[in-house]
């Protein structure tokens, strides 16, 4: 994120956020002295083209920014409606953040006119921590070649250039995360099938929801739910950090709420190689130390 928003600015970023890791854009262009505005929706909805048409109408901004998958919200954006407005502003670079969905969700990238797609292998890809991957277009290039103050280690085109030349980068990668991500993509993702694993996160994504909704509510409108992580809001009043410790010694666990919403919501993920029988296991474990069984 921040080599992308650093190296590809030269007037202002349109950088719009839905939740926390839409504000941390923000965050890394503040302090990378990158000029940029920050377009917040409202809690639980999503960044409409309309919101980036209006935006992009006052030709102030040469770079959009959206978070595919808002992992706090359990919100997916629109990305490929957005692209469609951004396609008619061709001095716009349009980067987004598909961390915790690439691998999970379908992303077109050509089709949506996505200049860079970043994301990171410990999510949706299901690889430990500790790479990040992104596909980046000749006209993000061609803007980041243009940009001075790009940086040393964060360089785009440094990185761009060494990679075209000889498949190598310009300092010691992760060697290690790179095996590991090459056995779940050439392996254990080809041999599932995209479309089935687009699918099964779909089918995850409706059990959370459907269970949500008979005993709790979703936070997220649910026309843009996300289809990687769900998150429930504690409309019961219950202690999720008590439901964590109880699930701890049954060997399950989920995530609280993020930042503000701590307590307040709760986060179900339904991502990577998540089957079907270890979900409804889990659901079935906070039914019980929650008393929700009828
Ligand atoms: C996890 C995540 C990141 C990166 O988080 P780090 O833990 O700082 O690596 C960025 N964006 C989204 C949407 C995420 O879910």
């Amino acid at each position: 994120m921040e080599m992308i928003i650093r190296s590809c600015i030269k007037k202002r970023a349109a950088v719009f956020s839905v939740g926390a890791f839409g504000d941390r854009w923000y965050k890394i262009a503040q302090a990378n002295n990158v000029p940029a505005d920050h377009f917040k929706s409202e809690p639980g909805e999503p960044t409409t083209p309309e919101m980036v048409e209006q935006a992009l109408k006052t030709g102030k901004y040469d770079v959009v920014t959206v978070t595919h998958n808002e992992t706090s919200a359990g919100l997916m954006n629109p990305v490929h409606e957005i692209g469609q407005i951004i396609q008619n502003y061709p001095d716009v670079v349009y980067l987004v953040d598909s961390v915790s969905s690439l691998g999970g969700a379908k992303i077109e990238v050509d089709k949506a006119h996505i200049d860079i797609c970043l994301s990171s292998t410990q999510k949706s890809l299901g690889v430990p921590p500790g790479l990040a991957v992104a596909s980046v277009s000749d006209k993000a290039i061609k803007r980041a070649e243009s940009v001075e103050n790009r940086g040393y280690y964060l360089d785009l085109i440094n990185v761009v250039n060494r990679v075209k030349k000889n498949y190598q980068y310009p300092s010691t990668p992760a060697t290690p995360h790179m095996w590991a991500l090459d056995y779940q993509l050439s392996k254990i993702i080809d041999e599932e099938g995209l479309d089935n694993r687009f699918n099964r996160h779909q089918k995850l994504a409706d059990i959370v929801r459907a269970w949500a909704k008979e005993h709790f509510a979703l936070f997220a409108n649910e026309t843009y739910a996300s289809n990687t992580v769900t998150t429930i809001l504690n409309t019961k009043g219950k202690s999720v950090s008590g439901l964590n410790d109880e699930l701890g010694k049954r060997g399950f666990m989920i995530s609280n709420g993020y930042g503000e919403l701590k307590e307040k919501a709760f986060r179900i993920a339904h991502m990577g190689d998540r089957n079907e029988t270890d979900l409804r296991d889990l659901l079935a474990e906070i039914e019980d130390i929650w008393g929700l069984k009828q």
